[in-house]
């Protein structure tokens, strides 16, 4: 018995432009949906491909054929929890070993087997994995842009207990303070990348006296030395992201930052998340767990590790025009509501 992948690209047009400090299309969303099938089971998964970390719809439809051989003898779930959890574990573990990098590709399969196992037991996936359904409340994010517009956006998401502003562009302060005009709750700051070394010192107070609550990744990924420096004189706790990949990259931030930014699509799935953000509270790191643009089939599938996290930040599919998948619902707490049904709960949105 094989396991059968098919992979479909789509293109999800945003409802508002969303720019962060690092090039990316601020128009549309390009994300693979992968279906999976192995013998009478068959789950769905997704990868969101980012250029930034190495991978593209074309190395994603690559390197999935390449990763389902690498699970050929693993044979179906058995027929019983204990066993279906170790049966993931291997099938993660054989997967990390397949090939470096490419977790996006490797959270399609990821994601996928655990819908396909769930509706094998018949559970859902939080059940499967052992994680609470009762979850945080996401904030929202906005790109970067003309700080008025920014204002007006943060004004319209006002029901949101947080927001995330993007920034590293030239009009930051503006912006924040646009937005604390309109909006009275947590800010979070995510440079992207998008700082340069003497901009953070100068920045924090500014930010300490708007009420940001955290902010993430002001420098390039392997900057670790200036991120040491900002957190040092930082009151505000600063977040890797960008430098906080996959498991592997947690030690070296130890003492460097207070809290690191987990997400399925860099480290490779529900799994690997899981194992990531248990290692980083292990650590002392305080946990973000955050999406890409992802439909509601990777948000569904990042929403069972939410309760584990600190701050949730889960918005991809609310930054869409058109989600291709629908199952998860926002209440109007903002919290995920993770149903009973088995698998992921998520279905193909009806036209
Ligand atoms: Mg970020």
């Amino acid at each position: 018995m094989r396991l059968e992948v098919s992979a479909q690209t789509h293109v999800m047009p945003f409802r508002d432009p969303f720019r962060i400090a690092r090039a990316e299309d601020d128009r549309a969303a390009t994300t693979v949906i992968v279906q999976l099938r192995l013998g009478a089971l068959s789950g769905v998964g997704e990868a969101y491909p980012v250029t930034y970390y190495g991978e593209t719809p074309e190395t994603v439809a690559a390197v999935l054929p390449f990763l389902a051989a690498h699970l050929d003898g693993l044979g179906a779930p058995p027929a019983d929890l204990a066993g279906t959890r170790t049966w993931l574990a291997e099938a993660d573990a054989r997967l990390g070993a397949a090939i470096g990098g490419h977790g996006a590709a490797k959270a399609a399969i990821d994601i996928g087997l655990h819908d396909l196992a769930g509706k094998a037991l018949g559970i859902p996936v939080h059940a499967l994995i052992g994680t609470s359904p009762d979850l945080p409340p996401t904030d929202f994010t906005i790109g970067i842009d003309e700080p008025a517009i920014v204002a007006e956006r943060a004004r319209r998401a006002a029901r949101f207990p947080a927001l995330k502003i993007k920034v590293g562009g030239p009009a930051d302060l503006e912006t924040l303070e646009a937005v604390r005009a309109v909006y009275a709750g947590p800010i979070r700051v995510d440079a992207n990348t998008g700082w340069a070394p003497g901009e953070g010192e100068r920045l924090v107070p500014e930010l300490v006296r708007l009420g940001v609550e955290l902010i993430e990744q002001p420098f390039p990924a392997h900057r670790i030395e200036d991120l040491r420096r900002l957190q040092a004189i930082s009151p505000l706790p600063i977040v890797a992201d960008e430098s906080a990949v996959t498991i592997e990259d947690l030690d070296l931030l130890v003492g460097v930052v207070a809290g690191v930014n987990v997400k399925i699509m860099k480290c490779g799935g529900i799994g690997p998340g899981l194992a990531m953000i248990r290692r980083a509270k292990v650590l002392g790191f305080r946990v973000f767990l955050g999406c890409m643009e992802e439909s509601s089939i990777a948000i569904a599938a990042a929403a069972t590790l939410a309760a584990e996290a600190d701050w949730v930040d889960l918005d991809g599919n609310l930054l869409l025009a058109h989600d291709p998948y629908a199952g998860i619902e926002l209440g109007d707490d903002c919290r995920w509501r993770l149903g009973d049904a088995p698998g992921l709960g998520v279905h193909p949105r009806p036209a």
